[in-house]
């Protein structure tokens, strides 16, 4: 089941140019567990063909007939629970209760969104005898990471089919199984010939030629800030317009009103879920200086029950980090973090006890860490939560700011105006307040070195789209 040697290419599945593959492991084994294709230009070249040959047709869409590939996907998607589950417990070592619950729940949610956000979406105004129209941009390249294998890839596919834009999705080749699946369904559902296509593949081999194709309009990345910031500099060849959603170092600010018990089990998971592989963790942890000692005591006495171990367990809260390259860049941060003088409160370098085989990390906890310090400043994604303290508002303010990234920011307490008033000075794009949920019609995306555009529902769709005016279009 976890071998696929095809790309999907103009609605089937073709043998790569490059008659290569690339083993994919499961990082709680260390082993391989299946093989993809290891894509090359030429790859590339068919699929982008096949995705300009239908893009004036598939702009020219009804809404409603994308309402119904939408429909259709979503409960094609529902249909391929179990199997979307399997593969993301194995390739990215994800536990599988939240395989489950969290990664297959954002992906289904953002097909949702995207099909009702087209409800009450205007793609044309008129204004007098004119008008003003939003229409699919085109072939779009999309190239996704590791770290929510069908989180990252639906919210580019649903805001693309919803637009009525062609795609040439690029997967990670870390974690290319959930796509190969959504591949599989957007086939099942019948999405027109050449409207999706799948390239499986490195980045320099996949993902560098679809971003320097001349008739890929827009490239869509998530990912790091070193690779966005190589295909904004391809883009800038023929001006290609550029979506990008980078990493981010978020400051989670504890009010001196917080219940300090409550306020650490938040902290805790905003740093160990997804081994800490979030782009939106929570991994500066600010507390008024006078509270220092007690909160460290209430951190430590959560994330001693995080339970790490073999992702299929379904006690498991914590499973590996993605690879070895990612496992050893958090050992560096640890050590790093202990060198330049920060307290090490819990965990630490090395596996935790009897979890030898599998990259797999201890949850640790740092305190005297000061904002200039490289933990943090620099994104670790991984298990490792930095506690800063501050002397009052405007000093916590001024800290969380205090950094290239703008991604995420947190703020927990009670009273509504102060609340209020931290989460309006914070310079991120994605501001959470007492852990409300977010709902899936929220503009998601970052300030500075965070990104450029957003995602997800109708500013997801709008991503996608050019905008043209016509003088005269009525009479
Ligand atoms: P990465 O940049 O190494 O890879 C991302 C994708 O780009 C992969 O598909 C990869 O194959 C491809 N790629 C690599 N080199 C390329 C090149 N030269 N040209 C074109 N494509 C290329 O990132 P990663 O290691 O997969 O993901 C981790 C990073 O992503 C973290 O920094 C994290 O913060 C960030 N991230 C951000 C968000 C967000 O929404 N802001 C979400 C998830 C991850």
């Amino acid at each position: 089941m976890f071998n696929q040697p095809k790309q999907y290419i103009n609605g089937a599945w073709v043998d790569s140019h490059s008659q290569e593959t690339i083993a994919v492991i499961n990082p709680a084994t260390e082993a391989a567990f299946g093989t993809i294709a290891k894509g090359n230009a030429q790859d590339v070249e068919d699929a982008v063909q096949a995705a300009n040959n239908v893009y004036l047709e598939f702009r020219h869409s009804s809404i409603d007939y994308r309402k119904q590939l939408l429909d259709g996907i979503v409960s094609e998607y529902e249909n391929r629970k179990a199997d979307l589950i399997e593969a993301m417990t194995l390739e990215l070592g994800t536990p599988v209760t939240a395989a489950e619950n969290v990664h297959y729940e954002m992906g289904l949610a953002h097909f949702k969104a995207a099909r009702d956000a087209l409800d009450d979406f205007q793609f044309q105004e008129r204004r007098g005898n004119n008008v003003v129209m939003k229409e699919a941009i085109g072939v779009a390249g999309l190239i996704t990471p590791w770290n929510f294998p069908t989180n990252q890839t639906a919210i580019k596919l649903a805001g693309a089919l919803a637009a009525g834009s062609t795609v040439v999705l690029k997967p990670s080749e870390e974690t290319p199984f959930a796509a190969i699946i959504l591949a599989e369904i957007f086939d099942k559902v019948g999405v027109p010939q050449g409207v999706f296509n799948l390239v499986n593949g490195d980045g320099m081999g996949v993902g560098n030629p679809l971003s320097e194709h001349p008739l890929v309009r827009m490239v869509s990345f998530t990912g790091s800030g070193n690779t966005g910031s190589k295909i904004m500099e391809k883009a800038s060849a023929d001006f290609k317009k550029v979506s990008l959603e980078l990493g981010g170092k978020s400051p989670f600010i504890i009010l001196d009103d917080a219940d300090l018990e409550a306020a650490a089990d938040a902290a805790v998971h905003k740093v160990v879920d997804n081994s800490g592989q979030v782009c939106i963790a929570g991994s500066r942890t600010l507390v008024p200086e006078s509270q220092k000692e007690a909160f460290i005591e209430q951190v430590k006495a959560k994330i001693q029950t995080i339970n790490v171990g073999d992702p299929q367990d379904s006690s498991v809260n914590m499973g590996p980090v993605i690879n070895e390259k990612q496992f050893n860049q958090v050992q560096e941060f640890i050590k790093i973090g202990q060198a330049e003088g920060a307290t090490l409160e819990f965990g630490g370098e090395g596996k935790p006890e009897g979890l030898e085989t599998g990259y797999y990390i201890k949850p640790t906890v740092f305190s005297n860490v000061d904002n200039t310090m490289t933990i943090a400043q620099e994104e670790i994604f991984g298990p490792v939560m930095s506690i800063l303290t501050y002397s009052d508002l405007d000093e916590a303010i001024k800290i969380a700011n205090d950094t290239k990234y703008g991604l995420a920011g947190y703020v927990y307490g009670k009273d509504m105006e102060t609340l209020q008033y931290v989460a309006t000075s914070l310079e991120a794009g994605v501001i959470e307040i007492n852990e409300a949920p977010r709902s899936w019609d929220l503009p998601f995306g970052g300030y500075k070195q965070s990104g450029i555009g957003r995602e997800w529902g109708d500013f997801g769709i709008e991503e996608f789209l050019e905008v043209k005016s016509i003088s005269g279009f009525f009479n």
